[in-house]
């Protein structure tokens, strides 16, 4: 991509109404524009980060033997009567009535659509496990919006829903995706904690929330901060294995507040390992058995010959939300350097000529750089502008694009002045940078 030639409306301070830093960067680079309130469109550096973390959450979704279906934003009101939720949701729910004067929603969460999928097609403990997912927009007309997309109105949401036959399978499938979920915020190279969380108005009563620290975050936590020192490496899709794997995280009190006991956190806890802070929520995953089935008459004949209703889980992750949150964790705000992990960055690398009005020599070396990237398949951006070095430089640490490539006038020769964003620039040929790239894309 050009620069010249993109869609990238860079502003050149930070918008005032922005109050935390991922708000800020999103509208300074132009990855976000509010439409109304707590409502946004994606312009394309935001919208190719989003759907790079899609892919991430779709693939570890897959890996645990999950299958993809796309539900409608757009639901009936019937199916929530039926699940006694269309009171209880409240004023969070946009409710809205179509031309015949039906009463429709748009929808908050799944559970009672995927649950009328299932009591429709799925009859035998024969066919269970169910594992169903979808990466879909939500709306939910929060009191407060704000934080930008943190906590915003509209936003996309990775929801399953497991369907097992007896409480046993069902924390299996639970489990399942406890570890899909620390395999994929580890891919987006986040410390998510899991910590045991209120279930609320999902109800049930196993319950996780992945959490990261930011202080900007809105839910309180205590912890164990041993527990940051975890590491799910080499777990396999297995019961006892994934059994001790939850194991391993809940022996460390890692609590949300609506959790809190402050006896049971002293006692457990020494008091240099306590830690009580802030993060941010970017995943919920909840059990909670019949709660749904039942209302909905959703069972499967057993082997002997009864029925009984299936026992379900739902697991959601942030799609949208994790942009903010990954800005938060990383972002240098007295450096003004923001570094995507490589795997979601909007370009792999940036190529950063100088340019004067007559002399097109850089420009030329520049283009030629890039022609045999893309060849190569490097997501590769070029800065065409005539703007001066260093502020082409502030850009790119702004927008952050991991690697960077630049050509002075003096840049003769095979060797390339290349850095990783925040470092040191090194000398390196064309070749050693592309293969250096291909290897991380390869990595992730
Ligand atoms: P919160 O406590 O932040 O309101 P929640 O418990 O209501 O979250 P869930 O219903 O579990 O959230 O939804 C799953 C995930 O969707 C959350 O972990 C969060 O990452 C994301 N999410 C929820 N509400 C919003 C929102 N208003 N804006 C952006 N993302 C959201
Ligand atoms: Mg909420």
């Amino acid at each position: 991509m050009f620069i010249s030639k993109s869609f990238i409306p860079i502003l050149k301070n930070n918008p005032s109404e922005a109050k935390i830093k991922s708000h800020q960067l999103m509208l300074r680079v132009g990855m976000i524009k509010q439409s109304s309130a707590g409502i946004y469109s994606w312009l394309p550096l935001g919208f190719k980060i989003m759907k790079k973390i899609e892919k991430i959450v779709r693939e570890e979704q897959n890996k645990i033997g999950a299958q993809e279906i796309l539900m409608p934003t757009i639901q009936s009101s019937e199916i929530w009567k039926e699940s006694g939720r269309y009171d209880d949701y409240g004023e969070e729910m946009l409710r809205i009535k179509d031309r015949q004067d039906r009463e429709m929603l748009y929808g908050p969460t799944n559970e009672e659509l995927v649950t009328d999928i299932f009591r429709s097609s799925i009859k035998s403990y024969k066919s269970l496990p169910q594992l169903l997912y979808h990466i879909q927009w939500k709306f939910r007309d929060e009191v407060r919006p704000r934080f930008g997309i943190m906590r915003c109105r509209e936003f996309y949401m990775k929801d399953a829903y497991s369907f097992d036959v007896n409480d046993d399978d069902a924390v299996f499938s639970y489990n399942k995706f406890f570890l899909s979920y620390l395999k994929t915020f580890k891919r987006l190279e986040l410390t998510a904690i899991p910590m045991a969380a209120d279930t609320g108005p999902i109800g049930g009563n196993l319950s996780h929330e992945f959490i990261i620290l930011a202080d900007t975050g809105e839910s309180k936590i205590f912890t164990d901060k041993r527990i940051f020192d975890l590491n799910n490496e080499g777990s396999v899709l297995e019961k006892k294995s994934l059994e001790d794997l939850r194991k391993k995280y809940e022996q460390f009190y890692s609590v949300t507040d609506e959790k809190f006991n402050k006896e049971e956190f002293e006692k457990e806890v020494k008091e240099e390992n306590r830690l009580i802070t802030k993060g941010i929520e970017v995943g919920h995953i909840f059990y909670f058995g019949d709660k749904y089935s039942k209302a909905l008459n959703a069972s499967v004949d057993l082997p002997g010959g009864k029925k009984d209703f299936v026992k379900m889980g739902s697991y959601g992750i942030g799609v949208s939300r994790l942009v903010g949150a990954i800005i938060e964790a990383r972002y240098d705000d007295q450096e003004e350097i923001m570094k995507w992990p490589f795997s979601i960055a909007p370009y792999e690398i940036a190529i950063i000529p100088m340019i004067n009005k007559n002399d097109t020599t850089a420009l030329e070396k520049a283009s030629n750089i890039y022609e045999h990237f893309k060849a190569n398949n490097i997501d590769t951006i070029i800065d065409d502008t005539d703007e001066n070095i260093s502020s082409k430089i502030k850009k790119f640490n702004l927008i952050g694009i991991p690697y960077q490539i630049i050509i002075g006038k003096n840049s003769d020769g095979d060797l390339l002045e290349f850095k990783e964003i925040g470092k040191d620039p090194k000398n390196l040929k064309i070749e050693e940078i592309v293969k250096l790239l291909i290897k991380l894309k390869e990595k992730n």
